[in-house]
């Protein structure tokens, strides 16, 4: 069938919109019409090739839809439901997936291809008929694709799709960080560094996990005032401009937690956010860097100091279980949604969308397809 995607073609290059031919799904996977996409800062990092995969390759990785069309064997899904995308598969059955962390599932390997779970590609251009993989093996910047049943979850069907898909991705990401990486706990008092749509989650999870105080450090201004919104106690412009709060805080000592959310993150960045957290504290990264081996830390500080750094994939979240809880509280009332999304944006208009966001005018964007 037809789809119409933006592509990544090069390292450093723009994106560009094609119309590509789509193959039907296999035994195990699912025909999506995707609804919406939110533009996540890792498929920027694609681009930047911070996180190397196989180009060209469509974009897009957060997405939520309609379920069309499903393979012979699929049981998850059935069509007509309404799915979100998982980034990593949940495939239930792997070492990981078992012990209750499918952010590493084995299935996850080689998605840098793009490809099918046989190693083949779903989308191919429709001039040249030539192959292609999707980002994560979605492609969710595509208004349909095709992806194994385990990388899609079903959703109630009266949340909205421009909601669902962040909750895929940048939501449960930020929140997990805050109350599965940082494990924070009632009366702490938290460091957010960065508040995009992974930071501003971070915020809340701190906050529904009992934070009493949760600071920010984020440079641009509105950005950092929405952030108190979201249950930031205290705003700032950067790290040492917060230092004399935390020492107030904290008794000299430093944060229980420290989170690390920013666009990109360097290894004198996140040295910073270590020695800004207290004894027994934790320092979580989340945020993206290149492959160069460059963190410095003083090792004296990390063994006498009890300190735990946590790398975070996913917030360390299960979404089969966790996307639906999100779901839940926003449902609730407690948790913010709506407010995430700053602006929309038609898939033409993609390098428009990025450029936003780099210019620091989204806490997130989103693209609303046609079909
Ligand atoms: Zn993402
Ligand atoms: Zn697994």
């Amino acid at each position: 069938m037809k789809a119409r995607g933006a592509v990544i073609h090069e390292i450093g290059g723009q994106w560009t919109v094609h119309d590509l031919e789509l193959d039907d799904p296999q035994d195990n996977e699912v025909l999506i019409q995707v609804m919406a996409s939110g533009l996540c800062h890792s498929d920027d990092h694609f681009v930047t090739g911070d996180i190397p995969v196989a180009l060209p390759m469509v974009g897009g990785h957060e997405g939520a839809g309609v379920v069309v069309k499903v393979g012979s064997k699929v049981t998850r899904v059935k069509p007509g439901d309404h799915v979100a995308t998982l980034f990593i598969p949940a495939c239930g059955e792997c070492r990981y997936c078992a012990r209750g962390q499918s952010y590493i599932c084995n299935n996850g390997a080689g998605m840098e291809l793009g490809l099918g779970m046989d190693g083949t590609p779903r989308f191919h251009f429709a001039e040249s008929g030539v192959g292609l993989g999707g980002v994560t093996r979605l492609g969710t910047f595509a208004n349909y694709l095709v992806c194994h049943e385990s990388q899609a979850i079903r959703l109630p069907d009266d949340i909205p799709f421009e909601l669902a898909c962040l909750v895929s991705c940048g939501v449960a990401t930020g929140w997990g960080a805050a109350v599965n990486g940082g494990q924070v706990r009632a009366g702490d008092v938290v460091l957010v560094m960065g508040v995009g749509g992974v930071g501003m989650n971070a915020v809340q999870g701190a906050r529904h996990a009992g934070a009493d105080h949760v600071l920010v450090a984020e440079p641009v201004e509105w950005k950092r005032n929405a952030a108190l919104d979201f249950g930031a106690t205290e705003v700032f412009a950067s790290i040492s401009d917060a230092k004399q709060r935390i020492a107030e805080l904290t008794n000299g000592q430093g944060v229980d937690v420290a989170i690390v959310t920013v666009g990109r993150v360097d290894g004198e960045l996140l040295g910073e956010a270590f020695e800004a957290t207290g004894k027994a504290g934790t320092t979580v990264l989340v945020s993206v860097g290149s492959y160069e081996k460059s963190i410095t830390i003083s090792p004296q500080d990390f063994t006498n100091f009890a300190k735990r750094l946590q790398g975070v994939m996913y917030g360390l979240c299960n979404p089969v279980a966790d996307i639906p809880r999100l779901l839940q509280m926003y449902k609730d009332g407690r948790l913010k949604l709506d407010e995430l999304v700053t602006n929309r944006y038609d898939v033409s208009q993609i390098n428009e969308a990025y450029a936003d966001m780099h210019s620091g005018k989204n806490i997130r964007g989103v693209v609303v397809h046609t079909h």
